[in-house]
C-alpha cells in the first residue's frame, strides 16, 4: 500500500506562505501557516483538523478568523500548534468577538505552545464562551504529534522572535509478500503481527516455529516488502545564522518535499541578515545538506515578483555547488 500526501501551496511564492496537506482521513488534514488562505474552498477549510503555525506575523496568521468562522458549528476539534505566544494570540483573537450565542456549539479549540523544553496547552471551547482553560504542560522533545503512523517533529528557530518549523512524516509500511509466503509453504496467522512488529522495531528477539522448524526474523526477510513513508517539511522566516541553518538541515533531513523560504536574492545578503530571513543561497545550501528530494520555494519577497527564475536559478546554483 502506497500512501500519498496531497500537498498544495495555497498562494504563489510571492504571496503569504501556506501549505495544505491532506492524507488518508479527515483527522489528518493539516495546514502549515494561516496567512491569506482565501484561495481555499470553504469545504477544504472545513476539513482542516490541525494547524501548524510558524509564528504570528500577520502574513502567517491573518487567516485564523476565516477558519474560525467556518469551523464554529463543527464537531471535529481544531488543534493549533505554534511557538511562544500562540496561546495568547489565539485567546486575543477570540476575545475580539462577542460570544453570547454559541453555548450550544460543539467546537473545541486546543492550542499547544512549543518552547525549547516544554509545550503549554490551553483549550478554548464554545460551550464555555471560549474562556481559556489551562491544561497540564507537556514535555517538548521534538515530536509534537504522533497519531495513526503520522509523526510531526518541530524545531524552534530565531527570527528575532521564536519561530517554529515542522516536518511531517509517515511511518513506513511493512507488507508481507503473499506469493513468497505461499512459495515457502507458510500459513498466515497471528505470528505475522509479531513478525511485522519485530521488523518495525528492528528487534532480534523474534522467533517462530513453522512446519516444525524455528525461524528468526532474518530467516524470513524475503517475505517483507517495505514501502518508505514520505516526509514533508515546512521552514520559513528564519534568520540565516549557523545555528538556524544546522537546525533546519536536521529537521528537514531526507524530506520528499521541502517547502522553504527564499526571501532574498543573494545580492541582498546584508538585508537578509538584518530582516532575519534566508537568501536563495542559504535555501539551496539547506536543501542540499538535508538531501531533500524536491524543493518548493515559498515566501519570496514580493519585490522580486518579476524575478522568480532568477531566485530559482540561485537556489539551483547553491544545490550544485560542491
Ligand atoms: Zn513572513
Ligand atoms: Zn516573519
Amino acid at each position: 500500500m502506497k500512501t500519498t500526501f496531497f500537498c498544495k501551496q495555497i498562494n504563489n511564492p510571492f504571496e503569504d506562505p501556506a501549505v495544505y496537506v491532506r492524507l488518508r482521513c479527515l483527522r489528518h488534514t493539516f495546514l502549515f501557516d494561516c496567512g491569506d488562505i482565501s484561495a481555499l474552498e470553504p469545504a477544504e477549510i472545513l476539513k482542516i483538523a490541525t494547524i501548524f503555525v510558524t509564528h504570528m506575523h500577520i502574513d502567517h496568521f491573518i487567516g485564523f478568523d476565516l477558519i474560525l468562522r467556518l469551523v464554529l458549528g463543527r464537531d471535529m476539534p481544531l488543534t493549533i500548534y505554534g511557538p511562544l505566544g500562540i496561546i495568547h494570540a489565539v485567546e486575543n483573537k477570540l476575545k475580539g468577538f462577542t460570544w453570547n450565542l454559541i453555548k450550544d456549539y460543539p467546537i473545541k479549540i486546543e492550542v499547544f505552545e512549543i518552547t525549547e523544553n516544554s509545550m503549554s496547552h490551553a483549550g478554548f471551547y464554545a460551550e464555555s464562551g471560549f474562556e481559556k482553560i489551562v491544561k497540564p504542560e507537556l514535555p517538548f522533545n521534538r515530536t509534537i504529534y504522533n497519531e495513526d503512523g503520522i509523526t510531526v517533529n518541530a524545531e524552534i528557530f530565531d527570527h528575532g522572535i521564536p519561530v517554529a518549523g515542522y516536518s511531517l512524516s509517515e511511518e513506513s509500511h511493512i507488507n508481507i509478500n503473499k506469493d513468497e509466503l505461499l512459495r515457502r509453504g507458510f500459513e498466515t496467522g497471528p505470528w505475522l503481527t509479531g513478525f511485522k512488529k519485530a521488523i518495525r522495531n528492528n528487534s532480534n528477539d523474534f522467533t517462530v516455529t513453522l512446519n516444525g522448524k524455528t525461524y528468526t526474523k532474518d530467516d524470513l526477510s524475503s517475505l517483507v516488502m517495505i514501502t518508505e513513508g514520505q516526509r514533508v517539511s515546512y521552514i520559513t522566516d528564519i534568520a540565516p545564522t549557523d545555528e538556524n541553518i544546522s537546525k533546519a538541515i536536521e529537521l528537514s533531513r531526507d524530506s520528499d518535499i521541502l517547502y522553504i523560504e527564499a526571501f532574498f536574492l543573494k545580492e541582498d545578503h546584508e538585508r537578509a541578515l538584518k530582516r532575519k530571513h534566508l537568501t536563495t543561497a542559504h535555501t539551496g545550501h539547506i536543501a542540499k545538506a538535508a538531501g531533500a528530494k524536491h524543493i518548493e520555494l515559498i515566501h519570496i519577497s514580493p519585490k522580486y515578483t518579476a524575478l522568480y527564475t532568477k531566485a530559482e536559478s540561485e537556489v539551483l546554483e547553491a544545490l550544485e555547488a560542491s
